[in-house]
């Protein structure tokens, strides 16, 4: 299929061909059509698959295709809600990136940790999009400097991350302050009870949209997991990983933003480039490293969960898990920032005996087995795979009658 089945505007074929794009990705083939329907979406995606393409190109043609309502005073047409402050600036950017030859389509991007001057000057020019986190959004609601009377389109954009921080309340807050005849759009990588919950009070009859299981799987990124014993196991092990040529830039991810710090150090001493990322950088700072990533100016970032999310930089060849995530569903995210856009990537996993039941869960939520793998000279000393059931012994096993012994 191509892109000009499902958009209609030049202008917007233009952009999406300077972004060397040839073929809708299934979640766009899917949900364009059904978002210039009118009609409301639950849809389930990962990033990496060209959601944001998919939500963020049928809203541009239709905000074109439909005149507003009301004064441009009178606030954005469209609000995407984003989790985080990178997937806000990611998000921002692509939605620019898309309406670049739209001169009347101007996006404002809010977040947390950013000054307020800057985000106040802004919101109080005419603008027709607005990307947002809910946490600072609430605040510019309250001071007054936010209106949605003429508001068409809501997005929320990785739902279960919005509810696994919290924002249930803010997020209904500000659907409740938007009209009621809107089009509401729902993405999320899961579907537990909340994100369930939250969509029954947000949708209209929603379509639900699912990408099949592979695409949402990470077929095109090699997982490789290896046991390890101890904190001294893991440097060993890393540095065994860092050798490898093939490891063109590379995020590893902690568990905490002191053992990010603690390992920068270590890796700058050795002589590798590395930089930390993690949520008590201010925002700059953060903005800063990212484009160090993005220009290949460093091979490595040493981050934390909060702070990788939304990352969308294509020459990440490996996801290094230094520290596992405490679920399933973090691990799914951490290892989609490698194989961005249809590449190849690997993610290794360093797993410690504790880890064992969680390398279940994640191959249970997978579908996707993650058999040991053992490095010659770095062999583990202890089993980090999950105990075997032991089977009660029979009752009615009796002993052998007579002693084997050995041949007379
Ligand atoms: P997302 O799932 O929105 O995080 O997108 C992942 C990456 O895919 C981004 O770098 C997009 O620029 C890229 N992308 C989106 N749509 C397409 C497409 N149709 N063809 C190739 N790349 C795309």
């Amino acid at each position: 299929m191509a892109f000009k089945e499902l958009i209609s505007n030049p202008k917007i074929i233009q952009a999406i061909e300077e972004s060397g794009y040839t073929t809708p990705t299934p979640i766009q083939e899917k949900a364009i059509p059904i978002i210039l329907e009118g009609r409301d979406v639950l849809g389930s995606a990962q990033t990496g698959t060209g959601k944001t393409a998919a939500f963020v190109l049928p809203t541009l043609e239709r905000l074109i295709n439909s005149p507003a309502k009301g004064k441009k005073s009178d606030g954005p047409r469209v609000l995407i809600l984003v989790p985080t402050r990178e997937l806000a600036m990611q998000v921002a950017k692509e939605t620019a990136k898309y309406s670049k030859h739209l001169s009347q389509m101007k996006t404002v991007c809010i977040y947390g940790g950013a000054p307020y001057p800057i985000q106040n000057r802004e919101l109080s020019r005419p603008y027709e999009i607005l990307v947002a986190t809910p946490g600072r959004l609430m605040d510019h609601m309250e001071r007054g400097r936010i209106h949605f009377s003429r508001l068409e389109l809501l997005i929320l954009d990785e739902a279960d991350r919005m509810l696994d921080m919290g924002f249930i309340g803010p997020v209904e807050d500000i659907a409740a302050a938007t009209p009621s005849d809107r089009q509401t759009l729902m993405f999320s990588a899961t579907f537990n009870k909340n994100v369930l919950g939250l969509a029954k009070n947000l949708l209209k009859n929603p379509v639900e949209i699912a990408i099949a299981a592979e695409q949402t799987t990470h077929e095109n990124i090699a997982q490789k997991v290896y046991p390890v014993d101890d904190l001294s196991h893991k440097y060993q092990m890393l540095d065994h990983f860092l050798e490898d040529a093939a490891v063109t830039q590379t995020i590893i991810f902690t568990a905490t933003k002191r053992q990010a710090d603690t390992l920068v150090e270590v890796l700058l001493e050795k002589g590798h480039s590395a930089d930390a990322l993690h949520g008590d950088m201010n925002q700059r700072q953060r903005t800063r490293t990212i484009e160090k990533l993005r220009r290949s100016q460093i091979r490595i970032l040493v981050a934390t969960d909060v702070a990788a999310r939304g990352i969308d930089v294509q020459s990440i060849t490996h996801v290094i898990n230094f520290d596992l995530p405490n679920n399933a569903e973090d691990y799914v995210h951490r290892i989609g920032r490698t194989g961005r856009a249809g590449r190849m990537g690997t993610a290794l996993s360093m797993a410690s005996p504790k880890d064992r039941y969680l390398i279940k869960d994640i191959e249970k939520f997978t579908g996707q087995i993650l058999a040991p793998n053992v490095i010659p000279g770095l062999e583990p000393k202890a089993r980090t795979s999950a105990p075997r059931k032991r089977f009660a012994p029979r009752r009615d096993f009796k002993k052998p009658f007579f002693k084997r012994s050995g041949r007379r």
